[in-house]
């Protein structure tokens, strides 16, 4: 059993595609941290908030220890995991808590290009390489078809040229990997993210505490991450016109301009903010349009 601990702890990819995103990510929450010689812990300065850094494989199980509180983390391995535990009827003992929206990618079969893909019926007889044997073997079962799963650590993608297998089921983002080996995808498994992994039970008093005021922070960044201020100024009947231009923003704040009959508006968008929609702004009779990025927002 660990010891009760006092501050909240996170893992995080130490390297790899999650491993800066995910820290630029807390570090947008107002973290920051002093770091260790040895590279494999971050002691939190601000807050009470250290982060572990370690391989992603084994996040789901530094939760599960309670070694860990929170993790970033694929949702592909979270799922591989959770569905490995399943298999052996053990509970669950992680969960998704946010889906931070970087780190897309999709699990897919991915066939020889020379097939001709007619459906997951395919597959029956066939040995299908993967990293990821519970969600394999779940959607084939799923499917009705029998399959040899052959479990890769790595390298999965080489695995039919190399006489190892059939086909592969793998992370695809681009499909650069695969075109490269000669391969195509043809179903789609599961569509992944990185994502903030959690306790499935609720965390002590104190460390419930500071959970808390890090989630609060952490889905402000997350809002404000694609959300720009808009101001600009318009005549006042101009004004029916312009608001159906802006259906992604929170209600307008519209002021008078010092002097003169226009308004002037400030609208936070939540969507995107394109030069074409600028432009539609500005034949519509917005004029001094401004784009500004939110920092942070506490609602
Ligand atoms: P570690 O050394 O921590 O075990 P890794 O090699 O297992 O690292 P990465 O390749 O850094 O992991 O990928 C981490 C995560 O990034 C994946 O689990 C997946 O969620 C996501 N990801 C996004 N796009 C891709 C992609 N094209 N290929 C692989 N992973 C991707
Ligand atoms: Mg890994």
């Amino acid at each position: 059993v660990a010891p009760a601990r006092d501050r909240l702890r996170i893992a995080i990819q130490k390297s790899g595609r999650l491993a800066d995103p995910a820290r630029a990510l807390l570090a947008s929450c107002g973290l920051t941290w002093r770091e260790s010689r040895d590279r494999l812990f971050c002691y939190g300065e601000t807050l009470p908030i250290d982060l572990l850094l370690v391989r992603d494989d084994d996040i789901p199980g530094l939760i599960a220890d309670g070694v860990c509180d929170f993790g970033v983390v694929g949702r592909n391995v979270l799922a591989e995991q959770d569905a490995g535990r399943v298999a052996h009827d053990q509970a669950s003992a992680f969960r998704e808590w946010r889906a931070l929206g970087f780190g897309k990618c999709r699990l897919a079969v991915a066939v020889p290009e020379g097939w001709s893909w007619q459906g997951p019926a395919q597959l029956s007889g066939m040995r299908v390489a993967t990293s990821y044997p519970a969600l394999l073997s779940r959607w084939l079962a799923d499917q009705g078809v029998a399959a040899e799963v052959a479990f890769l650590s790595g390298s999965v993608e080489i695995a039919p040229r190399l006489g190892q297998a059939d086909a592969v089921c793998d992370i695809v983002s681009s499909g650069g990997t695969l075109a490269a080996n000669q391969l195509k995808p043809v179903a789609t498994l599961f569509e992944s993210e990185a994502v903030l992994a959690g306790p499935v039970a609720e965390l002590d008093a104190i460390r419930g505490e500071l959970a808390a005021l890090l989630l609060r922070r952490l889905d402000g960044a997350l809002r404000m991450r694609h959300s720009k201020l808009l101001m600009f100024q318009a005549p006042r009947e101009v004004l029916p016109s312009l608001l159906p231009l802006l259906p992604d923003a929170d209600a307008p704040t519209v002021m008078r301009v010092d002097g003169a009959e226009d308004l002037a508006l400030q609208a936070l968008c939540h969507g995107a903010v394109t030069w074409q929609r600028l432009e539609e702004l500005k034949r519509a009779g917005a004029r001094g349009l401004m784009v500004l990025s939110v920092e942070g927002m506490l609602a």
